[in-house]
């Protein structure tokens, strides 16, 4: 059997999905919205889906598609990219992801992670024959540990992949920080692959910031965005990657034998998305703050302790207070007896030696209906 593969296991969202599933738990584990999605985008799909056509798109994403991409980044972002060699469609940042650092690594390459990270980075970095090198961010204000940063380039490193507003701890990289990042990148002639799927959904105030819009990121930079996140439709998998030519060529090269293309119909149905909700997409951000606000209130009345979250769909609190066991016997506890489901961060970091990995948060999806949040404080607070 391949190593890597069996230590892959179930992802955890799935697992936790399931157990909910199973115990009929409010689920506030797995990341997705509820009560967002906008009706008139599903009605665009709907007449794509009637109208047609019915076959292969190029494998690049529609015209019509690419073009609203390059319109967005041109709106939103002040970038100015070519819409036939700089963005390419495709089926989910998840197949981004994977479409970049098969496309990207060779084996023995080293790739800069931040942890907490997200669950399909190490996995696919290392099926790639990568080698994820971690950095770890310091909680409760998930602070970027600087030297430790510089200490972890070689010339080995062959990318720095960061996610920003980050999952699962809601961080939303500084400039500064980000400027600190790019620095060390240009000096090392690395790249950056930059996940971005929550870039619409940043809270106070703030700015997200991209780093390909950064002095001398423009060529060094790979974007990677998500539809499901900017119009809360997460089953359609609609993504997208911006980048030069010269790095765009790799990664449609690994593209084009790993999906080739995306729904005809549901790219079409994004196009007019772009096209006509603006308004949406600038909203959503203050929708979920308020919902994250009522939870935050909630949990902390509890006796949980929130930390903050700039941004994504996540709020992650410190449980102890409230049981003493590890964060993932301690979901399992919550959504077999309390009936509310959130996930344990415990996964999302690298195993290795001599290093403690935190045991005491979990993750909550504040990206549900009212009710939804009020029927799990509710069943919280009776649990007790
Ligand atoms: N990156 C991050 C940080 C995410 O949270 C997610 C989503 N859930 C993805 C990538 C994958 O996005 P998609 O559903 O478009 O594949
Ligand atoms: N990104 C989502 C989360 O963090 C879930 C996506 C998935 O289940 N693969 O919960």
């Amino acid at each position: 059997a391949n190593s890597i593969l069996s230590s892959y296991g179930t992802t955890i969202f799935e697992v936790m999905s399931r157990l909910a599933v199973e115990h009929g738990a409010v689920n506030l584990g797995q990341g997705f919205p509820a009560g967002l999605e906008p009706a008139d985008i599903i009605a665009a799909a709907a007449r794509a889906v009637t109208e047609g056509p019915h076959q292969y798109p190029s494998m690049l994403g529609l015209p019509a598609l690419r073009q609203a991409i390059a319109a967005h980044e041109k709106t939103f972002w002040g970038l100015d990219v070519d819409w036939q060699s700089e963005v390419l469609v495709v089926s989910g940042a998840t197949e981004a992801l994977a479409d970049c650092l098969f496309g990207l690594i060779e084996p023995g390459d080293e790739v800069i992670v931040f942890e907490p990270l997200y669950d399909s980075y190490v996995p696919i970095i290392r099926r790639a024959g990568g080698v994820p090198v971690p950095v770890r961010l310091s909680p409760p204000d998930w602070t970027l540990p600087r030297a430790e940063l510089a200490a972890a380039f070689s010339d080995k490193t062959k990318l720095v992949l960061l996610n920003t507003p980050m999952n699962p701890c809601a961080k939303v990289f500084s400039r500064d920080d980000l400027a600190y990042v790019a620095g060390l990148v240009q000096q090392h002639d690395a790249y950056a692959l930059c996940d971005e799927v929550y870039e619409h959904l940043v809270f106070d105030g703030q700015d997200h910031v991209p780093m390909i819009t950064l002095p001398g990121m423009r060529e060094r930079c790979i974007r990677i965005g998500s539809f499901g996140k900017v119009f809360s439709l997460t089953s359609w998998k609609v993504g997208y990657i911006v980048a030069a030519p010269a790095l765009m060529q790799p990664i449609a090269r690994t593209h084009q034998y790993m999906t080739f293309t995306t729904p005809t119909a549901l790219q079409a149905a994004v196009a007019w998305g772009l096209e006509h909700r603006d308004d949406y997409v600038r909203g959503l951000a203050g929708q979920l703050q308020a919902r994250r606000d009522r939870l935050a209130a909630g949990l902390a009345e509890l006796g949980y302790r929130p930390l903050t979250a700039q941004g994504t769909y996540f709020l992650t609190v410190d449980f102890s207070a409230l049981g003493q066991e590890g964060d993932a016997d301690y979901c399992r506890r919550l959504t077999t007896e309390a009936k509310v489901t959130a996930v344990p961060l415990s996964p999302f970091y690298l195993d290795r030696p001599g290093v403690e990995t935190p045991r005491s948060f979990i993750r909550f999806c504040f990206a549900k209906t009212d009710a939804e949040i009020d029927e799990a404080l509710i069943r919280l607070r009776a649990y007790g």
